[in-house]
């Protein structure tokens, strides 16, 4: 056994084993690469946007190496709210058609990927009367564009969430098309599912350099080189530092925020759809599980500062995490008083990879064709169609209109 089979053996056992996801033994590949193009592709991070081009790449029989300086999901896809929605109220148009495809292909993609997807709508309400103004103003935009979501009364609240308890009399605006994901388990799913097409994963390797070669590019990473046609970045907030060694002058994202995501064991069912309000964010998976988030960062003392410089996924000890964990779980009881006395499973920090205007950057840039740029937040709602166009674009070498808001060049 090579170093590189023996590596990605490895990958795999400990991909297979986080998801607990079934070995599939047989494989339908999509379509035939066609001849002459691109055939070996590195893809740099296995967050979920990586894992999602790596996934459609190798199911389209493409040679796919996935790198990752940690392992599926160690940053953001790890620890994020993982709503899927299309309900930003103050986004262009072609941003929500971008997020609506992407809803659309969730349904595609979990006949072939195990993700239990929850598609239990959302809920949100405010308690300041200018975003009231916005949420409402936007639900009528989005509207206009074909949107399912709707303002309504409590009555139609309670019928929808009979364990939900909104005080005050705010005004409240139901999508009945959305739903959410465990950030992580999707990820590593993904990435599974790529090795079982044949992809290659490469855990732990740091990309330490990128050097344009005869064939194409090479990517140096502190394991071994990889000689690839085309390498995709993928690698959530430290795009602009891989960017950089490919000589891409153009930050992609600006400095990461942090958030606290909570994880409970899974309780009996209390709540259907995902629940978005000032003070607090919740969802309840499919098997039980809620994830819990809230809105609020922390405060700037130097303490603070210092720690999070290193942008770290995890509290300096599980004292503080439960201490943080148990004061976003009181705010959400509030809500639903059920959550009071849930099971904790994981407290995590994540860091946003937050695109210098908040749209996504998706494609090649002119400059430089054989770097592919796959950098946004809302990477878990956005996984399934970027994954699916940039494979088109990749592999067959065409320019996908439904992207074209959103290409490098446009900074
Ligand atoms: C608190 C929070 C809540 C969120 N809520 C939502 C939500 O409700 N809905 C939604 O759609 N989105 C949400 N997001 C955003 C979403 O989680 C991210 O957009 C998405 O996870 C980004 O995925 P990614 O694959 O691009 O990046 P990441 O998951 O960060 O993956 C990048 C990977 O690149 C790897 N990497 C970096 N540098 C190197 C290197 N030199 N060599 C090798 N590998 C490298 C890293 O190890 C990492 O695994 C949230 C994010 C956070 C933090």
């Amino acid at each position: 056994m090579d170093r590189r089979r023996f590596l990605r053996g490895v990958s795999a056992a400990a991909c297979m084993s986080a998801a607990g996801s079934v070995v599939r033994t047989a494989f339908a590949v999509d379509d035939v690469l066609p001849s002459g193009k691109i055939n070996r592709v590195a893809v740099i991070g296995a967050g979920i946007v990586g894992a999602s081009i790596a996934y459609n790449l190798s199911k389209r029989g493409c040679d796919v190496i996935l790198l990752d300086k940690t392992g599926p999901a160690a940053q953001a896809s790890g620890n994020s709210f993982a709503w899927i929605n299309a309900t930003y109220y103050d986004m262009p148009r072609s941003y929500f058609t971008l997020r609506s495809h992407s809803l659309n292909e969730y349904h595609r993609l979990a006949q072939d990927v195990d993700i239990p997807i929850h598609w239990g709508g959302s809920l949100e309400w405010y308690d300041s009367a200018v975003r009231e103004k916005e949420v409402s103003d936007g639900v009528r935009r989005i509207q206009g564009w074909g949107a399912p979501t709707w303002i309504v009364d409590k009555k139609r609240v309670r019928e929808l969430e009979p364990n939900l308890q909104i005080g005050s009399d705010r005004m409240i605006a139901w999508s009945s098309r959305e739903g959410a994901v465990h950030p992580g388990d999707t990820t590593r799913a993904l990435a599974s599912r790529t090795l079982e097409y044949g992809g290659t994963a490469v855990f732990p390797a740091t990309v330490t350099a990128l050097r344009e070669s005869s064939a194409g590019w090479l990517v140096e990473t502190d394991v071994e080189t990889f000689e690839v046609d085309l390498v995709v970045i993928a690698a959530g907030i430290n795009a602009n530092e891989i960017a950089s060694m490919a000589g891409l002058a153009t930050n992609l994202v600006k400095p990461a925020t942090p958030g606290i995501i909570i994880t409970t064991k899974p309780m009996p069912s209390v709540i259907n759809a995902v629940a978005y309000t000032t003070d607090s964010h919740f969802h309840q998976l499919s098997d039980g599980r809620v994830i819990l988030g809230e809105k609020a960062g922390p405060p700037a003392t130097d303490q603070h500062l210092a720690y999070l410089t290193g942008h770290p996924n995890a509290y300096p000890s599980s004292e503080l995490a439960m201490e943080h964990a148990e004061r976003v779980i009181a705010t959400a009881a509030k809500y639903v008083p059920e959550f009071a006395g849930a099971e904790i499973e994981n407290v995590g920090v994540g860091w946003r990879p937050l695109p210098l205007d908040g749209l996504p950057t998706i494609g090649r840039p002119k400059s430089l064709p054989g770097i592919y740029l796959a950098s946004m937040h809302s990477g878990v709602t956005l996984a399934p169609i970027v994954g699916h166009l940039a494979a088109m674009e990749i592999l067959d070498g065409v320019s996908v209109d439904l992207l074209s808001d959103f290409r490098v060049e446009r900074f």
